[in-house]
């Protein structure tokens, strides 16, 4: 990927630096004020530290221990404005559920400015930071329950290997909030490249703004295409490198289990990260129309949806860049790079998964009875690929009981299981290399719903002990961790009753 800006030493390297100091620049700022809002945040009532990310602050160079002196978290609260930082808010529009909503823009979002680092820049923006110009009906707040989840949430796919944004940091206030039921807020300190979203492109073409969609165009092939500055049709060209990452984005979903829940056209990333962490689940017992998100009834993004909804999202995207493509059949063309991305990625990932190092063309056979055995007995998603690691070639029903234990059809199990072994036997297959290679893809902890359930309920009782210790589980998905045996079990029967929701 290409990032704007120079590379810099990352300052834990020289002297420390205050959190007024912190060296904003302010790419976005840049643009024309059509595109945004400068505003200031709004301080929160005694803001406190409850968690940093170590690895996000190494890619702003930052040193995570001192993230919890006070004046980093009073700017990283928004209750003081760094000298540099030139606070906004940016406008987007967009597609809620498959319906044009028309504008958006960030609601209780607000950008402070770009902190450089080892791998490039970082946009660094408070969410949850009070009310803006696009808060519509909102409060401008986020409660401390759904910001512990996207804290959490980012840190933990950034380890898992898929594109994200990342948490820098977690903040809380005593300050109520009024959801369901009176919460107290939380900002979370969110970093990514860029944030601009495919409803950023929606908002000027529904607006007949040529001009300004050239200028936002332009501004993200500038920073992270320049590739295509000079291609024969830079638009086309961005259309199907993004239309490619989100391709390969969802595949990764598809792979480990995980569901968005709220997959609105301004909610996608130009970048293709996974962005906005609100309802989104792991899958548990497989069920491919899992619906993660309550408020979705219709199930528009359900986990088997996921693939054409980013596909059609990626059409939405195409249609607000067509004025700048120049034809239909141009805009077309860049988007037949979906299907095959996917395809090719999921298809890369499950071989992986599997622990195949070749690749045949029955293969796709093996795929397509595992997800039906999976269907059909509803088993645990991360836990079937774990323990199918351990399977040992020449082990027979008794040594495949864990494995075994997860299928109420042990017939069905048995019989997959044959047709798996009779497959790893083509490649020659090794039970210790197979094992080795198969643990590095299939996580041993994800964050299940409970597991966010228990540390969410520990942190509203003041303790964030559980925020810590999960954070720093997630952040080894892969190791075995056998002290932290608990965090990889099946959900208690309390869960099963756990609703996500859009109210955060
Ligand atoms: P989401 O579905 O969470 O991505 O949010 C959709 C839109 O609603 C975005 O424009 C958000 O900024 C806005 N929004 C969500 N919650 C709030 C809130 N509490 N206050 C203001 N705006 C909000
Ligand atoms: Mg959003």
């Amino acid at each position: 990927m290409h990032y704007r800006h120079q590379r810099v030493r990352p300052t834990t390297e020289g002297a420390a630096i205050t959190a007024d100091e912190l060296p904003f620049s302010n790419a976005f700022a840049e643009l024309p004020p059509a595109f945004y809002t400068r505003l200031m945040p709004t301080p929160l009532p005694s803001p406190y530290f409850i968690a940093a990310s170590a690895p996000a602050a190494a890619l702003v160079g930052l040193d995570p221990q001192a993230l919890a002196q006070e004046d980093f978290v009073a700017v990283l609260t928004g209750n003081k404005v760094a000298v540099r930082s030139q606070p906004l808010s940016a406008v987007y529009s967009g597609h809620q559920f498959g319906v044009w909503a028309g504008q958006l823009g960030d609601g209780r979002a607000i950008v402070l400015g770009d902190l450089p680092g080892p791998d490039g820049a970082m946009e660094v923006q408070l969410k949850g930071a009070g009310l803006t110009p696009y808060s519509r009906m909102g409060d401008g707040r986020a409660v401390l329950r759904s910001s512990i989840r996207e804290f959490l949430c980012s840190e933990a796919m950034a380890a898992l290997g898929i594109p994200t944004t990342r948490a820098l940091m977690l903040t809380g206030s005593h300050q109520r909030v009024v959801r369901e039921t009176i919460e107290t807020a939380a900002v979370v300190t969110r970093m990514a490249p860029s944030f601009v979203r495919f409803g950023s492109f929606e908002h000027w073409h529904y607006r007949n703004k040529q001009d300004e969609l050239r200028t936002l165009a332009d501004y993200v092939i500038k920073n992270w295409y320049p590739e295509f500055a000079g291609a024969a049709n830079p638009y086309k060209a961005l259309l199907a490198e993004v239309t490619r990452r989100t391709a390969v984005m969802i595949a990764h979903w598809q792979a480990v289990g995980f569901m968005h829940g709220v997959m609105n056209t301004d909610n996608m990333s130009i970048l293709g990260l996974t962005l906005d962490y609100g309802p989104f689940g792991f899958m548990e017992a497989f069920d491919a129309n899992h619906i993660c998100n309550h408020t979705d009834q219709g199930g528009r993004y359900s986990y088997a949806n996921q693939v054409p909804v980013g596909h059609w999202n990626c059409y939405a995207l195409g249609n607000a860049l067509l004025p700048l493509i120049g034809t239909p059949e141009d805009a077309e063309e860049a988007l037949d790079a979906y299907r095959p991305a996917f395809g090719a990625k999921l298809d890369e990932l499950l071989h992986a998964k599997l622990g195949l190092f070749d690749a045949r063309e029955e293969d796709s056979a093996l795929f397509d009875a595992m997800f039906q055995l999976l269907q059909a007995n509803h088993a645990d998603f991360t836990l079937f690929f774990r323990r199918l690691g351990e399977l040992r070639l020449d082990g027979g029903a008794h040594d495949d009981a864990p494995l075994r234990d997860l299928f109420l059809d042990r017939a069905a199990f048995d019989a997959w299981a044959g047709q798996y072994r009779a497959r790893l036997r083509l490649e020659h297959s090794q039970d210790a290399l197979r094992r080795a290679a198969m643990h590095r893809v299939n996580p041993k902890y994800v964050l299940r719903n409970y597991l966010a359930q228990s540390a969410i309920e520990q942190a509203q009782n003041g303790d964030f002990g559980g925020v810590h210790k999960l954070l720093a589980v997630l952040e080894h998905p892969f190791d075995e961790q056998p002290e932290n045996e608990a965090y990889a079990a099946l959900p208690p029967d309390w869960a099963a009753h756990l609703e996500v929701s859009c109210s955060s």
